[in-house]
């Protein structure tokens, strides 16, 4: 049986090369800029007020209380048409230029205007410079604001409305196509009798992906029916990913694995050394679509979502932020439970810093899963662990 490492890397052997594409601002939002982006202004454009104010002369107010004659006011968008000579300013408002001849700017609390002589009396003296921003002081026209690989937040938004992209050249997320099999299902507005379950892993896998930015659609509920399966797999094969969960053990209609070469996927690895999940399924389509077939318990398909398919779709999407944190915590609790395999154990991350394991009924306790906001990695054959003791974990 192979490790998790091992599994992780023959995913990222087959990983597709990315794809790009050109978007409208506003939808690249969370993608990954495939281009450096430069700017086509200096920024500031011009040397503007930093406040509302008085444009002076500073060598004029040393000696304060000293009265200007207010030439003109200048609103922002505005260009000023008079010069400040001495003995004179101008009113400016935040974001107006600077006229000519003012080497400062005096905010407006710091004066008091005389309507009758239409004079200023500046209450304070002033720095040279102070509270202009000068042209170009932040970023000069042409030079390169961000470079590619940079992941499109709000504030990388903002830069890039300000350099005038309307559009960004970025990495093209996969379709992802995801089916859930079992005879046994029932739609969530549906009360299970008999053998019946609701099904859940559609939903909690959904919004996985969707969590993470990712175009996904689901193809429902398959039956176990070879003739049926197959229909519905082919018809996932038209995306660029597929996953699907249930099948994948060792039961009279696990028959997920046989529908998937059937239909000619290459099965790269069909068991991994991992706690909860082992029976994973991993190939490629004959068009070299990802197909992950996970296991049906809730718990397992969770976690292998959150290990396997958050790594592929890191790598396709040039996205390392796609994937989980992993950090250094200590364990608030001892872990009694030991395996061959790696275990990831649900737990939750307390205030300071250390790790808490939850008590849970194994892969389908759907009830612990949903207090878990990180999940303990133990490695293979480790020993019991003790309170105290430093662990991974991967937060959520
Ligand atoms: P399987 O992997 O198909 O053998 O399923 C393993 C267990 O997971 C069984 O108890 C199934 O009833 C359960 N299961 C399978 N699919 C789902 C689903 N979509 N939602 C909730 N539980 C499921
Ligand atoms: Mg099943």
């Amino acid at each position: 049986m192979i490790t998790v490492e091992q599994a992780l890397g023959i995913i990222r052997q087959n990983i597709p090369p990315a794809q790009f594409e050109k978007m409208a601002l506003m939808e690249s939002l969370g993608r990954v800029l495939v281009e450096d982006v430069f700017s086509d202004v200096d920024m500031p454009p011009f040397d503007k007020s930093a406040m509302d104010g008085y444009a002076v002369r500073s060598e004029d107010i040393q000696s304060p209380p000293v009265e200007l004659e207010v030439l003109e006011i200048v609103p922002a968008g505005s260009m000023p048409t008079r010069e400040v000579k001495p003995g004179k300013a101008i009113k400016i408002m935040t974001g107006a230029p600077v006229p000519r001849g003012a080497d400062a700017v005096i905010m407006v609390e710091k004066t008091k205007y005389e309507p009758s002589t239409r004079t200023v009396r500046c209450l304070s003296t002033i720095k040279k410079n102070a509270n202009i921003c000068f042209k170009a002081e932040d970023i000069n026209a042409g030079a390169k604001v961000i470079s590619r690989d940079t992941k499109i937040t709000p504030q990388v938004i903002g830069l890039l409305a300000a350099v005038g992209k309307d559009k960004a050249q970025v990495y093209k997320y996969p379709s992802v196509a995801i089916a859930t099999t079992g005879d046994e299902l029932v739609e969530i507005n549906q009360k299970p009798n008999g053998a019946q379950i609701r099904n859940s892993n559609t939903y909690s896998l959904l919004s996985q992906l969707v969590n993470i930015g990712m175009p996904v659609t689901s193809l429902g509920i398959v039956r176990d029916n070879i003739e049926i399966m197959m229909e519905k797999v082919s018809a996932g094969l038209k995306s660029d990913m597929l996953i699907l969960t249930g099948g994948v053990s060792m039961g009279d209609y696990d028959i997920v694995e046989d529908v998937l070469k059937k239909l000619g996927v290459r099965i790269l690895f069909d068991q991994v050394a991992i706690k909860p999940g082992k029976p994973t399924v991993f190939g490629i389509g004959p068009k070299g679509q990802l197909v992950f077939g996970l296991p049906g318990n809730p718990v397992s398909a969770f976690v292998i979502t959150e290990i396997f398919i958050k790594e592929a779709l890191s790598l396709l999407c040039n996205d390392a932020g796609i994937k989980n944190r992993i950090i250094e915590a200590e364990l608030a609790a001892p872990i009694a439970s030991t395996s061959n395999r790696q275990q990831y154990l649900g737990a939750r991350i307390l205030q300071d810093g250390l790790v808490e394991p939850i008590d849970g009924h194994g892969s389908a306790d759907i009830l612990f899963l949903s207090r878990a906001d990180a999940l303990i990695i133990v490695p293979p054959d480790a020993p019991q662990l003790a309170v105290d003791s430093h662990v991974r974990v991967m937060v959520f």
